[in-house]
């Protein structure tokens, strides 16, 4: 049978000692979305992004990326995929351009195509001035673009963003933003992981909700948002934080007494 999800995820489970990050995961990503996958500080949201891109073996479970099992076959899938992983660990010593001619060879492009798609990805995010700079001198949201113009070069199937937007300006935000929206409008998914709801309600045509170790939601955006007035709403009352005390016994703060 032909798969239509971009990935498959069943029964994943991972701990860290007593910790369990990940507890029992069953999701299908549907193809050609831009996925969101929120959840509170510690919902395994990066413990499930690196299980799924092969960064990290699960317990128990299997993950397919479009149609691949990405722990049996993972040269499969990682040719597929693209990855902006959290931390940033890139070549730090490589200049932008150079960093992506070396992705770009890695994955075995020609060397005439990668200097084309690198010159067209650094103009596109506004690095080219940047792009002799070398990478240990980037600022945090010069290191997001050059991670994205790595993770894109070889115009993968399916792209899997961790906090995509932390530390980027507003400007820069709009610019990756117009990329990956014009990348998901040619049939390719994304699928980002965010704490900010408001971006997720603008970008995401797809969204699930995670908390400590599960899926609480998953659905279009209409349907997670459900009745709730936005999806910041549905997200607090999904997570059970919508009665939280919000510090009323922090008596000693403000007031100016010391
Ligand atoms: P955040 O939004 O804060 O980045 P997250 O949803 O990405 O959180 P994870 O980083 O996946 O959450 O962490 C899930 C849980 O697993 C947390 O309780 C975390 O402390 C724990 N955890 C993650 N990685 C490790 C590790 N390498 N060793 C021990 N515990 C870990």
């Amino acid at each position: 049978m032909v798969s239509t999800a971009a990935v498959r995820v069943q029964g994943l489970w991972k701990r860290f000692g007593q910790q369990v990050a990940v507890a029992g995961i069953d999701l299908e990503l549907p193809a050609g979305k831009f996925i969101g996958l929120v959840g509170p500080n510690g919902a395994g949201k990066t413990t499930t992004l690196s299980m799924v891109t092969g960064l990290l073996r699960p317990d128990q479970g299997s993950v397919e990326v479009v149609g691949h099992d990405v722990w049996r076959d993972p040269v499969a899938v990682k040719a597929r995929i693209g990855v902006l992983p959290e931390g940033l660990r890139l070549f730090e010593r490589l200049s932008g351009r150079e960093l992506l001619g070396y992705s770009g060879r890695l994955r075995g492009l020609p060397g005439a195509e990668v200097d084309k798609r690198a010159t067209q990805l650094l103009d596109v995010l506004d690095l080219a001035g940047a792009q002799h700079k070398l990478v240990v001198d980037y600022s945090t949201g010069m290191r997001k673009k050059i991670g994205l113009a790595a993770a894109l070069l070889h115009n993968p199937e399916v792209l899997f963003l961790d906090e995509p937007f932390e530390g980027v300006d507003p400007v820069s935000a709009q610019t990756i933003r117009g990329v990956l929206e014009r990348y998901t409008a040619s049939g390719a998914t994304v699928v980002f992981s965010s704490h900010v709801m408001e971006l997720v309600e603008s970008l995401c045509d797809w969204v699930a909700v995670m908390a400590a170790g599960r899926i609480r939601a998953h659905g279009t955006l209409a349907e997670v948002r459900g009745e709730a007035a936005s999806l910041q709403q549905a997200f607090l009352e999904l997570v059970g934080a919508g009665g939280r005390d919000t510090g009323s016994n922090l008596d000693w703060l403000g007031g100016g007494a010391r």
